[in-house]
């Protein structure tokens, strides 16, 4: 597993081996232990694209029709937070929403790319909780606002990069230890390699990006001092609290 840390002011990728981090400095590696670095989100990507419903269980649940072809839309990369960052709820919002996610990171400039090449421009994968502000959501009719605010886009702990069979693996929720959503992502109605060809056709990906791939049924609200969890088979746990916006360290 791959994550980006901090340590003394110096900003570093390394490689993540049970509670050891392996960075390498050219010729040379350098070993830390985990629990003594700040996790910082896995990626700096130059744009997030969120499919929304994508799981055939989320459909059933809200009584719509499946949809013929993915729908997507951009969080800006402003909104990410890593591991244990607080998620802001915002003074302007009336019902803020949890949403966990399958994420993709890019691992390549791309732009075009066929389904069956898909696997050649993914570095890997990690959670993704797509917050949402669902009042403002209805309110505005379209999703920018909802989606956008600084820390709505927590992403992490790390990216899973190897041997991820990512068919069915289960995909949970969690807020303050109970489980809000339990689903796998065999329930996906657009696969990854789909959503690469889908996405790439529209714009060009760059090494980094997230493509958070829509989440299952069991969606609901989030209150200030709350701790959310999501989990991801394979890939491990995202965790953070919510602070009301009158809390947060300016
Ligand atoms: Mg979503």
């Amino acid at each position: 597993m791959i994550g980006r840390f901090k340590y003394d002011n110096e900003v570093f990728e390394g490689v993540v081996r049970g509670d050891r981090v392996i960075v390498e400095r050219g010729l040379y590696c350098d070993t830390f232990i985990l629990s003594e670095l700040e996790i910082l989100p896995p990626t700096n990507p130059s744009k997030i694209i969120c499919v929304g419903l994508n799981y055939i269980d989320h459909a059933l649940e809200l009584d719509m029709p499946i949809p013929k072809k993915p729908l997507i839309f951009l969080k800006p990369p402003s909104s990410v937070i890593g591991h244990h960052g607080k998620i802001v709820y915002p003074g302007t919002a009336k019902r803020v929403d949890y949403e966990a996610e399958l994420a993709v990171i890019v691992g390549k400039r791309c732009k075009n790319v066929p389904s069956r090449d898909a696997c050649s421009v993914i570095l890997g994968y990690t959670c993704f909780n797509d917050v949402t502000a669902r009042d403002l959501q209805k309110e505005d009719g379209q999703w920018t606002r909802s989606k956008s605010f600084d820390t709505f886009s927590p992403v992490g702990p790390f990216i899973t990069d190897q041997g991820l069979d990512i068919c069915d693996l289960s995909i949970k929720t969690r807020v303050n230890g109970k489980l809000r959503q339990d689903s796998t992502t065999s329930n996906l109605i657009f696969s990854v390699p789909e959503l690469i060809e889908f996405i790439s056709s529209i714009m060009t990906l760059e090494a980094g990006d997230i493509i958070a791939t829509g989440t299952p049924p069991g969606v609901d609200k989030l209150s200030a001092g709350d701790e959310v969890e999501i989990e991801i088979e394979g890939i491990g746990v995202l965790k953070n609290s919510v602070v009301s916006d009158g809390d947060q360290i300016r």
